[in-house]
């Protein structure tokens, strides 16, 4: 599956400065004229104004084009009509007066907007005949109509039914059939004459699925009347959020030493950088911690408990750089992550699109910086065609360095040996440390009590004071060891 993010609500691509603030300019879409449509579609797109493609657009017209059926799903307003119009057009033989393309909707009002639209996109050839089809008027005048012949019917469920059951439109001359706003449809519970209609049509068709959003009910629908999908998806981003995204070539040797060169440029406070393996992960965190960045490693190999050791170390904001590989990162949520660095790039946009995902939330501003070799700058490409944006390409030698130590994470993780079997809960140890201890509530970060274990996060400058009298007192009437984490 393809997700993509769409950017209209959310730019994946880079403003033209640094400055913070600065709104995202506005990515440049593709041209049609790259797609295999014929000179007069595209001068009737010309003249429509239509420009560039829409996300949804650009994701799902070459797999239409080229043949396929497709789920494809993109909110309200994203320009589905056209993703299926144009390659239900392309097909059409005008010389051929039977139905070659139906689309179902679930109202009339859609079915008409849906009409209105093939209609404006048909003028590139002349009389290509398009019939609307609806319930809440009479059969009479639309047998006529059918009588007279079309090449493409737009309707309901119900009345196409009706139609069909009368004799009265057949469509044996079919090759595209479209399910517009599929979810609507199956929430009106037009289930069985969806299914009764596509009885109807020839087997060897192309099926386009369109829907705004995804509920169980479309993948058995799919099931049902698609032959091998594709699926295109496109994902909303949280309003408001800025990811900027660069992109660094560099041969691999260099690679490692490259997110070092990074971190001197940027210097995030914390950054997420992933590796396509366990070993670059491992080479990664060991040249970063000897040349000062708390770093630490996830990945899939490690315990469960070391696994949650790391996440809360870094959740904490007592390590700077996190360095993981997908399968290690999969479900983790951070706020307040100022960057994510692709040590590789995915030849996946899908997996590119999660990863860069989670930086840039909320209000936050968050960099997506890439380092590849030559020879992945197809993958670049690809990515960058399926997303809709224009990569923007950096020099690793235009990095400025901050050649100073790199900033040390505000708080230090202390791990306390007892947890939940011990009765010991958050409120415990904030006493400990705030009464006896005589540490103050904001020098306090989060507590995390598991089973056996608890940690604390506390401000860097006292931890090893804190260490000492949480030590050197009591928890819960016992003694307890306390050591802070290394990161
Ligand atoms: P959806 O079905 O996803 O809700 P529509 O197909 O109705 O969206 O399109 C929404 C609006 O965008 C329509 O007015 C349509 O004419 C316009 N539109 C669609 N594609 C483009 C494009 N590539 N460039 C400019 N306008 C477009
Ligand atoms: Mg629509």
């Amino acid at each position: 599956m393809t997700e993509i993010i769409d950017p209209s609500s959310a730019s994946t691509a880079s403003p033209q400065t640094e400055s913070p603030g600065h709104a995202a300019a506005t990515p440049p879409g593709l041209p049609f004229d790259g797609l295999p449509l014929s000179p007069a579609m595209l001068d009737t797109l010309c003249q429509l104004d239509y420009r560039t493609m829409t996300p949804i657009q650009a994701a799902s017209l070459p797999l239409a084009l080229a043949g396929h059926d497709l789920i494809a799903q993109a909110k309200t307003g994203s320009g589905k009509t056209a993703a299926f119009a144009l390659p239900l057009l392309a097909r059409l033989d005008v010389r051929t007066l039977a139905v070659q393309a139906l689309v179902l909707c679930p109202t009339r009002e859609l079915a008409d907007q849906v009409t209105q639209e093939i209609r404006r996109l048909a003028r590139f050839e002349a009389n290509i005949k398009v019939l609307a089809l609806c319930g809440g008027t009479p059969m009479r005048p639309q047998r006529d109509s059918l009588e007279h012949g079309a090449h493409v019917v737009v309707g309901t469920p119900g009345r196409i039914m009706d139609h069909l059951e009368r004799g009265s439109l057949v469509l044996d001359a079919l090759n595209t059939l479209v399910l517009d706003e599929a979810d609507r449809m199956l929430d009106m519970g037009f289930h069985d004459d969806i299914a009764f209609v596509a009885s109807r049509c020839p087997s060897a068709r192309q099926t386009l699925l369109f829907s705004a959003t995804y509920p169980e009910g479309i993948a058995s629908l799919a099931a049902r009347f698609l032959r091998r999908p594709q699926e295109v998806k496109l994902l909303e981003q949280h309003a408001g959020s800025k990811i900027r995204q660069r992109f660094y070539e560099i041969e691999h040797p260099a690679r490692l030493q490259a997110v070092a060169r990074l971190l001197r440029h940027y210097r995030p406070a914390s950054t997420l950088a992933f590796c396509n393996t366990r070993q670059q992960c491992r080479d990664l965190v060991e040249l970063l911690r000897a040349q000062g960045f708390a770093a630490l490693a996830l990945n899939g190999e490690m315990e469960q408990r070391e696994r949650d050791q790391v996440l809360i170390q870094f959740a904490n904001r007592s390590c700077s750089v996190l360095v993981a590989t997908d399968v290690a990162a999969r479900g983790l949520d951070i706020a307040q992550l100022e960057a994510v660095i692709n040590v590789d790039v995915t030849p996946d946009p899908e997996i590119h699109i999660h990863r860069i995902g989670r930086t840039g939330r909320g209000e936050e501003d968050g960099w997506a910086l890439s380092l590849c070799s030559s020879a992945d700058r197809r993958r670049v490409a690809a990515i960058a065609q399926v997303l809709g944006f224009e990569p923007e390409w950096h020099a690793i030698d235009e990095l400025v360095e901050d050649d100073s130590r790199p900033a040390q994470p505000p708080m230090t993780t202390l791990l306390i040996l007892g947890g939940r079997k011990d009765k010991i809960r958050p409120a415990d140890v904030l006493g400990a440390l705030t009464g006896e201890a005589g540490f103050t509530r904001e020098q306090v970060g989060k507590i995390t009590v598991t089973d056996q274990t608890t940690y604390v996060a506390v401000e860097r400058a006292i931890a090893r004071e804190a260490v000492r009298r949480l030590s050197a007192g009591r928890l819960k009437g016992r003694k307890v060891k306390v050591r802070a984490l290394e990161a």
